[in-house]
């Protein structure tokens, strides 16, 4: 292996310090899939490629972002610990937290992949683990009042998105405190019969998905060696980095043109000399609302209801 490229993979691949050794708690994001993280803490990380690894810094650029833009903030800690009272296995480190008067609040940021869309709601992991923190913050901190607010930013288009709004609810709080407690005594007797597994954007960096019930393995069911056909099956991938590429330049070229066309009708431009002519056409469109027809209609729904069954090929 070039040095170069080995020193940069070593230095990528150590783990972070700040976190301790993950190997010896349970910590908030640790909660988003039970399964994972048992085969994680037992059996080691598998060795990743410098490719995944630089993709898996993407969540620090964004806390350094978010670091320097706090940078002149009074009262902000970073990467503050905080580990559950009673419960010496359950920590965590809070990206950001705010300290006021009376009140607390928690920030947890989050890195959206390349081609991946802002949500419209967070992800039931980022809830979990930001609900984790509010609660640790609040066991630490019981005469304030938390709250909490994700950020979540793309560094490579510049979109980001901020979901407010969150406080401590002891209900959740209690609820993931004993999802941390049943994975932790999984992980002491090795048995992780009982352990969920629960699907998330995180399954597309999972290194378990091949074993894994919720994600791919099959009971009894064996698994076909295809690996004839590796090039189709990277052609069929890449076509569909290509295809969301497409759909989303069409989407901002298309919203341009729609924004030129606010009071005219016809529009005329020139492409390597031709002439392209645009049209605003209004059309006319009906829909059927099924949802409505469905509470409104139930009898009548349940009649024409046609059920049919296909099958298709996922590939991830
Ligand atoms: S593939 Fe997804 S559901 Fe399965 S273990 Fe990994 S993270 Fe969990």
């Amino acid at each position: 292996m070039n040095k170069l490229y080995q020193l940069i993979y070593d230095a990528l691949s150590s783990p972070n310090e700040e976190l301790g050794d993950r190997s010896k708690y349970i910590g908030s994001s640790d909660l988003g899939c039970p399964y994972q993280t048992y085969h994680n803490k037992k059996n080691g990380a598998q060795p990743k490629t410098l490719s995944q690894l630089l993709v898996l810094r993407r969540g620090e650029m964004v806390e350094a972002i978010l670091k320097k833009a706090f940078s002149n903030c009074p009262n902000v800690a970073y990467q503050k610990e905080y580990q559950h009272p009673e419960i010496d296995y359950i920590k965590s480190h809070l990206d950001f937290e705010f300290f006021g008067k009376d009140t607390i609040g928690v920030l947890e940021c989050k890195s959206i992949g390349k081609d991946a869309p802002l949500p419209k709601t967070p992800y039931q992991n980022w809830n979990d683990q930001l609900n984790m923190q509010m609660g640790l913050s609040h066991l630490n901190n019981p005469t304030k009042l938390i709250k909490g607010v994700i950020v979540a930013i793309n560094i490579t288009n510049g979109e980001f998105k901020i979901f407010d709004g969150y406080q401590y609810n002891e209900t959740s709080f209690n609820k993931l405190v004993q999802r941390a407690q049943k994975i932790y005594h999984a992980i002491q007797n090795s048995n992780y019969e009982d352990l969920e597994a629960i699907q998330s954007p995180i399954c597309n960096y999972c290194q378990h998905k091949i074993h894994c019930p919720s994600f791919f393995y099959v009971k009894n069911e064996e698994i076909l060696d295809l690996t004839y056909l590796n090039d189709i099956v990277s052609e069929f991938l890449q076509s569909q980095i290509y295809e969301s590429e497409a759909k989303q330049t069409k989407q901002t070229a298309q919203q341009a043109i729609q924004e030129a066309f606010n009071n005219y009708k016809l529009g005329i431009c020139n492409i390597d000399g031709e002439d392209i002519r645009l049209k605003k056409v209004d059309v006319e469109k009906y829909s059927f609302n099924e949802k409505l027809f469905k509470d409104e209609h139930p009898d009548l729904y349940d009649k024409y209801l046609r059920k049919s069954s296909y099958s298709y090929i996922r590939v991830q």
